[in-house]
This record gives structure tokens, C-alpha cells and sequence, in this order.
């Protein structure tokens, strides 16, 4: 049984997300020394006297793997992590999904290559997705890759089962839709995705599912909608590199199509956020242009309301 710290924002966070952090930080460091990495965790709070009990355990776990992982040297991978966005560098989320984690449902590992405010690969390490994309929690996991201009791809984590191009689904009836979302609802605005299903005639009932997992389905074609609207309680809330960069690129790579709520590019040129976005609408490409038509005339909350000038 895995158990949570709490973070500065409250947000969980557990010996496997340090473990996974220090490892990655570890073979990208010898594999390609000059770049930078920007990566959710750092490990300020493992240093204090208190943790010594949780660092045993990162250092046991990275050290299965890596050799002379001491306490000092783990910390160092760990905080190897808080580079600053350059030309080139790699963004990792070592879990995306920690509550799904917690609770046996969805999330991942992702990682990507940004250069010059383009995502050139990304990385999807899904534990408790099956073949095809469906939930198999405490199966063996599949390992989705895509690179710019060459598609995405999925292969199974055991077994010889190959690489298997993804393509996101041909649907274009709005009342077949089936909308992916937050399992959390602190993460969206519940009322306004359903306020969107309906004004968008969806008659499917929403997926709800933690983490990029999300983006998976979308680009196997199990999903054809996938919305994040900025929840009433942060309406402010800018998303974290980390958290969109691979699975952007997955979508993309499929077929698919990925904006902000206003139909503008995700830019990944503006430092560890999307400062320059509000929320995330991603699609099967088909239903893009009527989703960004449906959001633009629903009476949004002060966050998701629709802007007339650039943001930028
Ligand atoms: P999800 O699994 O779709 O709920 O998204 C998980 C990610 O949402 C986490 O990695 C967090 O970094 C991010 N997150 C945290 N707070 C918010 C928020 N208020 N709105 C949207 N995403 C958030
Ligand atoms: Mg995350």
C-alpha cells in the first residue's frame, strides 16, 4: 500500500513519483547530457529530517536501477528537474494521475522533447491501460510514443506484440460523442461540460478518467471529445507543461486536433504553463470546429467565457 504526502498546493504526492522522477532524470542524463529537464516534483520537502523514511524507499527503488543511489545523489536527479524551459529540453510529469494512482484508476508517466516551442516526441507510459486502449488495471500496461511527422504509435508492455499505428476515430454525429473529462471535479467545471454535452446534442454519458490516459483514448479512437474547462474555484488556473506536452503530440500524431477553449495553439514557448491558453479542447478533428462553435456561444463561467482579443 502506497500512502500520499501532501504537497505545498495539497496535492498528493508518493514515493513513486520521486522514484520515477530521479530514475528518468538518471538516463536522460546520460543519454543526452546538454539538455535540460523541467519536471513537476522537486525534493525540497525530502531533505527534511522527517522524510528519511520516504527517501529509504526513493533510494531502494532507484537504486534497483541505477547504481549508487544514496540519499544525497537521489535528491540531486530529483531537483535536476526544476531547470528552466530553454531552446530544447524535456518535460516530465513522472506521474500524471496521482489520485488515480491512489485509488487504482488512470495515470501515467509522460515525457516529451520541446524544441523551440514545438513537442518533437512524446512518451506515454500507461500502467493500467490494456490492449486497445481499455482499462486493465494491474495488467501489464502499454507504452504509447509518437514523434512529430511520424505518428503515434502503441506497443504492449509484455509480450512481442509489436508497434501499432493510432488513429483517432472517424465519428461526426454529435449524439454518438462520447466526451472524455477530469475525474476530478476540482479540475474542470462539471455543470459547463455538462451544459456543453447538452448544447452540443451528446447522448453518450462522459468518460471520466484521471490523467492523460485521456489523450490515449482519444488517438486509439476510443474518445472522440476531450474537454478541459477551468473549474469556478480556479478560474485562473494555467495547465503545466508537463501535463499536456506528450499526450498534445500523441493527439496530433493520430490525427486529431488540440487547441485551448478559444481554438488557439497550444503554446509551449512561454515557460513551465500555458500562460498564453485557457483550458484544453482536443478532438478527433471532425468535431473541432462545432465544439469551438458550441463553446464560443455558451454562457461561460468568468474563466471559460470566450475572448474577443489575443490573449498573447
Ligand atoms: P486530471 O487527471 O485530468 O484531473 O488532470 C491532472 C492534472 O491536473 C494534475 O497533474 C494537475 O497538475 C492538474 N491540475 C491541478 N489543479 C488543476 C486545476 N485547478 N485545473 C485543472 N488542472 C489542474
Ligand atoms: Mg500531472
Amino acid at each position: 500500500m502506497i500512502s500520499a504526502m501532501a504537497k505545498y498546493d495539497h496535492s498528493p504526492v508518493t514515493v513513486a513519483d520521486f522514484a520515477i522522477q530521479a530514475l528518468v532524470a538518471g538516463l536522460l542524463a546520460d543519454a543526452f547530457p546538454e539538455d535540460p529537464l523541467v519536471a513537476e516534483e522537486d525534493a525540497m520537502s525530502l531533505r527534511s529530517a522527517g522524510r528519511a523514511a520516504e527517501l529509504h524507499q526513493i533510494c531502494d527503488l532507484v537504486g534497483a536501477f541505477l547504481p549508487q543511489a544514496t540519499p544525497e545523489a537521489t535528491c540531486a536527479l530529483i531537483d535536476s528537474g526544476v531547470a528552466d524551459p530553454g531552446a530544447r529540453f524535456w518535460t516530465l510529469d513522472p506521474i500524471d494521475g496521482t489520485k488515480g494512482f491512489l485509488r487504482g484508476g488512470q495515470f501515467v508517466t509522460s515525457l516529451a522533447l520541446l524544441v523551440d516551442g514545438a513537442v518533437e516526441i512524446a512518451a506515454l507510459g500507461c500502467p493500467n491501460l490494456g490492449a486497445g486502449c481499455v482499462p486493465d488495471v494491474g495488467g501489464p500496461g502499454v507504452l504509447i510514443v509518437a514523434a512529430r511527422g511520424q505518428g503515434a504509435w502503441m506497443t504492449q508492455t509484455e509480450g512481442d506484440s509489436g508497434y501499432k499505428r493510432l488513429r483517432v476515430s472517424r465519428r461526426c454525429d454529435p449524439a454518438q460523442a462520447r466526451v472524455l473529462r477530469s475525474f476530478d471535479p476540482e479540475h474542470t467545471n462539471v455543470d459547463e461540460v455538462e451544459e456543453f454535452m447538452h448544447a452540443f446534442g451528446v447522448q453518450e454519458e462522459p468518460v471520466l478518467m484521471e490523467s492523460q490516459a485521456k489523450y490515449a483514448l482519444l488517438a486509439t479512437g476510443r474518445g472522440d471529445l476531450l474537454l478541459r474547462l477551468l473549474s469556478p474555484t480556479q478560474p485562473n488556473y494555467r495547465e503545466r507543461i508537463w501535463d499536456q506536452a506528450a499526450g498534445s503530440l500523441v493527439v496530433t500524431e493520430a490525427g486529431g486536433c488540440i487547441t485551448d477553449l478559444d481554438g488557439q495553439p497550444l503554446a509551449f514557448d512561454a515557460g513551465s504553463t500555458l500562460a498564453y491558453n485557457r483550458g484544453v479542447l482536443a478532438s478527433n478533428g471532425r468535431f473541432h470546429p462545432r465544439a469551438l462553435e458550441t463553446l464560443r456561444r455558451m454562457k461561460r463561467s468568468p474563466g471559460n467565457r470566450a475572448v474577443s482579443h489575443a490573449v498573447r
